[in-house]
């Protein structure tokens, strides 16, 4: 029992506080039940520090503790339907005809969101149920989550965060791409985010929520009345509930939604049995840990065991060297599965996994497979895995640095990164050329037709017909998707140059400033930072992006091929009255919203930039402007104020 307790106390610390599982949440279940076993068998025995008695984890520093109005709990859990039979006839014995209601279990993180006179005025973690993390600030940057309500009611509500599996998998991309550790899966990437000290990076994040509980007293008297109460005030509810008169009925709707799960654009951990109605609720009461009333199914755990035959190792358009195991084929969560990423050289060492090692193999999200851990009693003889000094495309050598868990060829011309900024480059958010994909791509640099994006835009149709499988028809197509997307919006080709956190949102407000890439490459790193949304990691890697002699000739390359640098959406007409001119607003504005006034400008051609550089044309000042209405002057620039501005 000591043992058992020291261990899962660790995992849980791992899991809770850091959001980095230390071991599968199947593993985990399996320990904590054996844990169980002995408690029952030996009451007397009971460690004080056993997770038995507690829920959750710790409060993480950095944040203001919350003391819980109502407090949360966990759920007792079970694995079969037996054990679903044993919770209905505890309940039956009171109730005999008691009904349930199944709802999904979500597999995030309890949030409780507290509202007075219809304001939202705290969100909270769950902590250890009595005590959470006020991340109010982080929970009002999750767009589905109201901040007013329609009624001007004081109610605490419950109910899951979640990340949906979109943006893990666009979340994990863009960690691996940056050689930075990627989340074991969605509900560690949630609680991650949710804890983050900057609320941007929520914002870029794409939570949603679930909201399940009204735990401030209801008038309601069943849950499913709940249900449609917080979706009428304006919540996100999940309407894939059921209500079940038996367990049977209960059973059906897990074995169906077993077969769905996987098309599911959320993950779901199982199925949460609840006693519909709130007044047999109240009666069965609570455990020190988790409601009589309620039980939560867990589906089987998507793991199996499976050897590595042999590991790949691909480099990406960021450089990033990335280890993919080979397997002997298994099927895990109705696919078959024969690949499975190792994730990084870090993880490896840390994990010691070998070649031939029989491993544990998991689903994480909708992403492909990876590796959990090795299967030690399976070992043979098996050496530590060879890792590569040299990178598989090119030869050059990598590097591993300090802060980073992956390896890196840093070699600019190295043909796979070449390939994959190709691919990109041509890539639906980018320049969005149809029928220029990985295979197509693969082909234009064998048949050396191509050796780096610019060169595209060279291919005749005769050239693109000497590749294989090419016909008049399909060459013909091509070449005219390359040539039709010169014509697209710069912001697009920002996006395909493939600079480190510049994706679509910032090359449009990018764009949207500066109008043209040559006046984007030319701008201060505190001009671009000055922008809404954007900051300085943007701008940091902006300027080191285009102070590069490479990317400099890539621009003119592109530009004398004929495609668009410059913003087309609303340009202001080259006559327009302030066209061209690039205009800082400072100080107070007393009649018009800084907002207001900057659209305006932009409305008439101007540039509205946020700080005085030499290559302001002009400010215009409010009322208490400091700085930069003194740098202005210093710098002979013309001023003028609000009154001229609304003159225009
Ligand atoms: P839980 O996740 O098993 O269940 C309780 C939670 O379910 C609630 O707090 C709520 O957030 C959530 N939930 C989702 N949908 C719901 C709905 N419709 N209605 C009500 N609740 C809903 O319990 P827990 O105490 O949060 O966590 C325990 C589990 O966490 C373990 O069983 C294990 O799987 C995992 N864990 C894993 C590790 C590890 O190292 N891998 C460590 C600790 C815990």
């Amino acid at each position: 029992m000591n043992e058992l307790v020291t261990q899962l106390n660790q995992y849980a610390d791992a899991y809770y506080r850091l959001d980095s599982p230390l071991i599968s949440d199947a593993e985990y279940d399996k320990l904590y039940r054996d844990l169980v076993e002995l408690e029952t068998a030996h009451p007397d025995l009971v460690l004080p520090n056993s997770p038995s008695h507690r829920v959750g984890g710790k409060v993480l520093e950095g944040f203001s503790k919350y003391q819980h109005q109502y407090p949360l709990y966990s759920l007792q859990d079970a694995f079969s339907f037996e054990e679903l039979g044993a919770f209905d006839r505890r309940v039956r014995k009171e109730f005999p005809n008691v009904t349930y209601i199944c709802e999904l279990k979500i597999d995030g993180l309890s949030i409780s969101l507290t509202y007075e006179a219809g304001h939202l005025v705290v969100g909270a973690t769950r902590g250890d149920g009595s005590i959470g993390e006020n991340i109010t600030e982080n929970l009002k940057r999750v767009q589905d989550i109201p901040l007013t309500l329609p009624e001007p009611l004081d109610i605490t509500v419950r109910g899951e965060c979640y990340m949906p599996k979109a943006s893990f998998g666009r979340v994990n991309q863009i960690r691996q791409e940056a050689g930075e550790v990627e989340f074991a899966n969605p509900r560690n990437a949630a609680a991650g985010t949710l804890r983050q000290l900057d609320t941007r990076i929520v914002a870029k994040r794409g939570l949603a929520t679930f909201l399940y509980q009204e735990a401030s007293p209801t008038e309601a008297d069943r849950q499913s009345h709940v249900l449609e109460k917080l979706t009428k005030l304006g919540f996100v509810t999940n309407q894939d509930y059921y209500l079940a008169d038996t367990m049977e009925d209960v059973w059906q709707f897990i074995e169906d939604l077993a077969g769905r799960r996987e098309a599911l654009p959320y993950e779901i951990d199982g199925v949460v049995i609840k006693v519909n109605n709130l007044a047999i609720q109240e009666e069965l009461g609570f455990t020190v840990k988790a409601p009589r009333w309620a039980i939560a199914y867990k589906f089987p755990a998507e793991e199996k065991e499976a050897e590595i035959l042999s590991v790949d190792w691909t480099v990406g358009r960021t450089g990033v060297v990335t280890p993919t195991a080979n397997l002997t084929p298994i099927q895990l969560a109705g696919t078959t599965v024969s690949r499975a990423t190792l994730h990084n050289v870090d993880y490896i060492a840390e994990k010691d996994i070998r070649l031939h090692d029989t491993v544990i193999v998991y689903k994480a999200g909708d992403i492909i497979p990876a590796v959990l851990s090795v299967v030690a009693a399976k070992r043979k003889q098996q050496e530590p895995m060879d890792i590569p000094t040299v990178c598989p495309s090119c030869g050059s050598s990598l590097l591993h640095y300090e802060d980073e868990v992956a390896l890196r060829c840093i070699n600019p011309l190295c043909p796979a990164q070449l390939k994959s900024k190709l691919e990109h480059f041509a890539s639906r958010d980018a320049m969005n050329i149809a029928g220029l994909g990985s295979s197509i791509v693969e082909k234009l640099f064998s048949a050396n037709l191509v050796q780096d994006v610019a060169d595209i835009y060279r291919l005749s149709v005769e050239e693109l017909l000497t590749l294989e499988g090419f016909k008049e028809k399909s060459a013909t197509k091509l070449y005219q998707a390359i040539q039709a997307s010169k014509e697209n919006s710069a912001e697009r080709l920002l996006v395909g140059l493939g600079i480190r956190h510049v994706g679509s949102k910032a090359s449009k407000v990018l764009l949207e400033t500066f109008r043209t890439i040559p006046r984007l490459a030319e701008a201060s790193l505190e001009e671009i930072a000055a922008l809404d949304g954007v900051g300085t990691v943007i701008a940091q890697s902006l300027t080191t992006y285009f102070s590069s002699e490479g990317a400099k000739t890539l621009v003119a390359e592109l530009e004398a091929s004929g495609v668009t640098l410059s913003y087309l959406g609303q340009v202001a007409a080259a006559d327009a009255l302030l066209a061209g001119m690039t205009i800082v607003l400072t100080g107070k504005l007393e009649r018009l919203k800084r907002s207001e006034a900057k659209a305006k400008l932009e409305s008439l051609g101007a540039h509205v930039t946020g700080s005085v550089s030499k290559k302001t044309d002009l400010v215009v000042a409010g009322s208490d402007a400091g700085s930069k209405l003194a740098k202005a002057q210093d710098l002979g620039i013309e001023v003028r104020d609000e009154a001229w501005l609304e003159s225009l």
